[in-house]
């Protein structure tokens, strides 16, 4: 049996919708961007979104629209992908690791307070794997020192902390549409969302070569092309459609490999009191971590590694290295992500379990 790590969705409604763009050769900043953002924003709970055309270009326009400048700190966690840190890097603006939680994997409230200066002006919680950040401590510690708070929701479509959707808490929240994720645009794509008026109005305009809506050749800001295309929009609204109930059928994925795995001796996914967690990625921990996913691959099974490398050890952040994360470092070695996707069927998930298990009776000590 083949059972990949993730599979895509397309439908006839999706195909559609992408010829009926292409026929009515409105390409760019038509209607179809202007209703995925309101659409999104009212999944979120929150009154604006902008659409982009990646998660990394709404990252950077959210550092720029709250005012992140050359030398300002910005807070983030080292084990997530490379585009959480690299957007504030590229203002010149520095990265500040903390640790991670171990049970969550995502930022290490205790540490982010450890790790704030008179410097420091953001901090980027990342809802990693689609499990919400402990958003309470974190806003607590952005109260006391008049910090912004910046989540990177690009794993947490649909997410909620203590009922409240992800997206909603912080200042600002970028998701991203990446194929990959829990839903797509069929191509790169991202959202800004926000509750603020002021940043609506300024991360609109920088995403559009910083105009204020309704302006052709007058700049009030330098802004960028980040714009996200009709085609693409059209289609993330019908994913949008899609996604509460992928979002169950995630869940219940993982329900089921917990219960399957719950002898084995991986280290599981959790799940807090307070969170609902997503499942963009299904977690698991070994210590043969790499021995794990050869037997899997020659069993026919995708499996991923999220992520190897720490951002503060990755080749280009040499200027990094003496910062030190040992836990982050320690479960960057044993991660390994199983497949998971909505349409996933029983009989795969339990391929996937068996395979798991002949793994471990063939190991020694
Ligand atoms: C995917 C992802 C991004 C970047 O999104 P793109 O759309 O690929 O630019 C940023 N942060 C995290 C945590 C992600 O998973």
């Amino acid at each position: 049996m083949k059972v990949n790590l993730a599979e895509m969705y397309v439908d006839d409604e999706i195909k559609k919708a992408a010829i009926d763009v292409l026929e009515s050769k409105r390409y760019v900043k038509g209607q179809q961007a202007k209703e995925f953002e309101k659409e999104f924003a009212r999944f979120c709970n929150v009154k604006y979104g902008i659409a982009t055309n990646s998660g990394t270009s709404a990252l950077h326009v959210a550092l720029l629209t709250i005012g992140i400048k050359r030398g300002d700190e910005v807070i983030l966690p080292s084990h997530t992908f490379i585009a959480t840190a690299s957007p504030i890097i590229h203002i010149g603006a520095k990265p500040v690791f903390a640790e991670i939680d171990e049970n969550t994997y995502t930022i290490d409230a205790e540490d982010v307070r450890k790790k704030i200066t008179d410097k420091t002006k953001a901090i980027i919680p990342v809802h990693l794997y689609g499990h919400p950040c402990n958003m309470d401590e974190i806003k607590e510690i952005a109260m006391d020192y008049n910090i912004k708070i910046i989540e990177d929701a690009c794993q947490a479509h649909g997410a909620e902390y203590k009922g409240k959707k992800i997206g909603s808490i912080g200042d600002i929240a970028c998701f991203s549409f990446f194929p990959s994720k829990n839903m797509t645009v069929a191509g790169d794509g991202g959202m800004l969302v926000t509750d603020n008026d002021e940043y609506a109005i300024k991360a609109k305009a920088l995403v559009d070569q910083g105009r204020l809506e309704g302006k052709k050749y007058e700049h009030d800001f330098i802004g960028f092309n980040y714009r996200m295309s009709e085609i693409l929009a059209a289609i993330g609204r019908i994913q949008l459609k899609h996604l509460p109930k992928w979002v169950e059928r995630r869940r219940e994925v993982a329900k089921v490999y917990n219960e399957l795995l719950e002898e084995s001796s991986l280290i599981l996914p959790m799940e807090m009191e307070w969170a609902k967690h997503v499942y963009h990625l299904y977690v698991v921990r070994s210590r043969k971590r790499d021995k794990l996913k050869e037997f899997l691959k020659e069993k026919g099974i995708g499996t991923g590694i999220h992520y190897p490398i720490p951002i503060h050890l990755q080749p280009a952040m040499k200027f990094l290295r003496n910062v030190k994360l040992p836990i982050t470092e320690k479960i960057a070695k044993e991660v390994l992500s199983l497949p998971i996707y909505p349409q996933m069927e029983m009989e795969k998930i339990e391929y996937v379990v068996k395979s798991i298990k002949e793994f471990e009776e063939h190991q020694t000590d």
